[in-house]
């Protein structure tokens, strides 16, 4: 990543990874957060994908690093005024505070949920390499909605922090591409989707934070009402009735083309062959994106 230019999600700067830099003290940057970026290197420079060993929770705390520090370093370089006040807001939303603990665990006086449970959403992809060097990289987020949809080199990783409501509600589309290589569009494709429905559940699942004998923090969703308040929201609505506009600005997002590339009127570019079974069409894994 180091090579590669980030865009800030809010003041929409685009800033080289390695000068993209927040306040963090020498322990937690040369200890903790070492170690975290070290394993997650050594999963993402495997040939295999599938054969990484980062368990969900590091994947998922390193993501949140990630996203949290792109609206940290906008909330820091923001001018004082409105702009400023609303990303502070946003910090203090449940989705990033949760973010904001699950870097915490790294120091370990902190757990999150149940041992071996982490409450969020995230799947691997395994995806074509695209031909040209300066196209084997895109990171696209909706930040309202604490999702992240990441593609480098062979590997396509989306993370939401929506304590598992992609997961359970939409695993019926994004499940069925686990065990295939992705074209480039298709993936983007299935980031646009992920990424739209992150925002479907903000605010929705508020978590709970106790201390036990030992001191620990322990921080979990209040699940019990987890299951009743996610099919509230209902299922998977970014098939049946998206919003065109806050789509359409996903898959901008997503493909890096210009709102002109992306069709006229209410269709936008799309591989599925029909919403309904959410299969892509047959296209060629090696071919163009468009
Ligand atoms: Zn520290």
């Amino acid at each position: 990543m180091k090579g590669e230019k980030i865009t800030s999600p809010f003041l929409g700067k685009k800033i080289p990874y390695s000068k993209f830099t927040v306040p963090a003290c020498r322990t937690c940057n040369t200890r903790h957060l070492q170690i975290l970026e070290s394993k997650i290197h050594k999963a993402f420079t495997k040939t295999q994908i599938e054969n990484h060993d980062a368990t969900i929770e590091e994947l998922a705390v390193w993501t949140a690093k990630l996203l949290y520090t792109t609206l940290l370093h906008d909330y820091i370089h923001a001018a004082p005024g409105e702009k400023k006040e609303a990303l502070g807001e946003v910090l203090r939303t449940d989705d990033y505070q949760f973010m904001h603990a699950a870097i915490q665990t790294l120091l370990g006086k902190l757990q999150i949920g149940p041992p071996g449970e982490f409450p969020v959403s995230l799947r691997l992809y395994r995806v074509k390499i695209h031909p040209d060097p300066k196209d084997r990289f895109g990171l696209a987020t909706n930040t309202i909605g604490g999702a992240i949809a990441l593609r480098m080199d062979h590997i396509g990783l989306l993370v939401s922090f929506d304590a598992g409501y992609a997961s359970m509600l939409g695993n019926y589309f994004f499940d069925l591409y686990i065990d295939e290589r992705l074209h480039l569009a298709q993936f983007e494709e299935l980031a646009t989707h992920w990424l739209y429905m992150s925002e479907l559940q903000v605010g929705t699942i508020p978590f709970k934070r106790g201390t036990d004998a030992a001191g620990k923090i322990h921080i979990c969703y209040q699940f019990d009402s987890l299951d009743f308040r996610l099919r509230e929201i209902g299922q998977l609505p970014a098939f049946a009735e998206p919003n065109h506009d806050d789509f359409r600005t996903l898959l901008m997002a997503t493909t890096r083309l210009m709102i002109s590339q992306l069709g006229d009127g209410d269709q936008s570019p799309s591989w599925l062959e029909d919403p309904e079974t959410a299969r892509f069409r047959e296209m060629d894994i090696e071919g163009p994106r468009y």
